[in-house]
């Protein structure tokens, strides 16, 4: 005998909402919420089901208050410790599946970011679960779209973990909002993971005041075409300034030492999806398309007018990039 009575209730969506619970891992720096990572909370949103978002690090009160403002979200599980504060995934993983096994979810989500790329295959390894990343897309509670080969091919992907653990691309998942919302915020495990096999050096953080080059709304690349690291300076940076943009370069540009390591957009660097995209001698490779093609508008200089850039640009301009430029930059000026 069957009970067909379970069987349709559980496949009911109404039903099914109601058995799915997602953590979102949230990420903060120094005390302050990565207001970005706050796109795990809308593909959180998209699956249905409670939500509880997860933050960890010392003197928490600040950034759990704060999250617990997003609309939406149930609770906030907090672990006050400075054991949490760099991220340090080697006592992030037990301190996240201590929380995890206490609260039964059903999906945890990280976004795709050095964070919960480092962190959340560890996670999953530790529940015996196969990690799905970098999706841009959610079909249902267990179908996932992801890209694949530097995003020349889009895998749909089915999980049959009984906990999935997803990382997902930011620029497919907008950041959801601090409102009014009134989570409740609840003091988490803490399993006082600190291994004491990895220790925290020091870090060297190339800082700007320009805008964060993940979330901006205009990006300005560079690339090999500068010719110098001083020439990327003199003639990418007015124009950065001009366009109120953030700056970003090409592989070739930071291998060559032309730019910052943190600035490389594409497959091995940041994926951005502005509104405005410029592409400045920068000859259109496909691993940097992949980092940048579903910007809004494509703009590209280039000498070469076969160069692959212009077949994904929306507006070209064929000419010398150390005339074109500072031309373009005056002319903002002015405008
Ligand atoms: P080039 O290909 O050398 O192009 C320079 C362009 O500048 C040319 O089109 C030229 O016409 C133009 N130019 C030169 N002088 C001028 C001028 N005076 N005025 C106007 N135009 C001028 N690349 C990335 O960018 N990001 C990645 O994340 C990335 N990941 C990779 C991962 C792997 C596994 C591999 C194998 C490669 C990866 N690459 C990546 C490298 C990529 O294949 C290209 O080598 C790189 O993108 C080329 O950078 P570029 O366009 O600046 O240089």
């Amino acid at each position: 005998l069957r009970d067909t009575t379970a069987a349709t209730t559980l496949r009911s969506p109404a039903a099914l909402r109601r058995l799915l619970s997602a953590l979102a891992i949230l990420e903060q720096r120094e005390g302050k919420l990565n207001t970005g990572s706050l796109s795990a909370i809308t593909a959180a949103k998209q699956l249905g089901g409670t939500i509880h978002g997860f933050v960890a690090g010392s003197n928490i009160s600040a950034v759990a208050a704060e999250s617990a403002k997003v609309a939406g979200v149930d609770k906030i599980i907090a672990v006050d410790s400075a054991a949490y504060d760099k991220g340090l995934p080697e006592n992030y993983a037990p301190l996240l599946v201590a929380n995890i096994k206490k609260g039964g979810y059903t999906h945890v989500i990280a976004g795709h970011t050095a964070f919960g790329k480092n962190l959340m295959p560890r996670v999953a390894a530790l529940l015996d679960s196969q990690q799905i990343s970098d999706i841009t897309a959610i079909q249902d509670d267990k179908t996932f779209v992801r890209p694949i080969y530097a995003g020349n091919a889009i895998a749909t992907v089915e999980s049959s973990d009984a906990i999935k653990f997803i990382t997902i691309r930011g620029t497919a998942f907008p950041a959801a909002a601090i409102g009014s919302g009134a989570a409740t915020i609840e003091e988490g495990i803490d399993p006082k993971a600190d291994t004491a096999t990895t220790e925290w050096v020091s870090e060297d953080l190339a800082k700007s005041d320009r805008p964060d080059l993940a979330t901006a709304s205009r990006v300005v690349s560079g690339g090999r075409g500068l010719k110098s690291k001083e020439e990327f300076d003199r003639v990418m940076l007015p124009l950065a300034d001009a366009l109120g943009a953030a700056v970003g370069a090409s592989r070739a540009a930071v291998d060559s030492g032309y730019a910052d390591n943190s600035l490389q957009v594409g497959q091995t660097g940041k994926v951005v999806a502005p509104q405005l995209y410029m592409a400045v001698g920068i000859s259109g490779a496909i691993q940097h398309l992949a980092g940048m093609k579903d910007s809004k508008v494509i703009a590209a200089i280039n000498k070469d007018a076969d160069a692959p850039i212009f077949q994904v640009a929306d507006v070209g301009l064929v000419g010398d990039l150390f005339d074109k430029v500072p031309e373009l930059t005056e002319k903002l000026g002015k405008a």
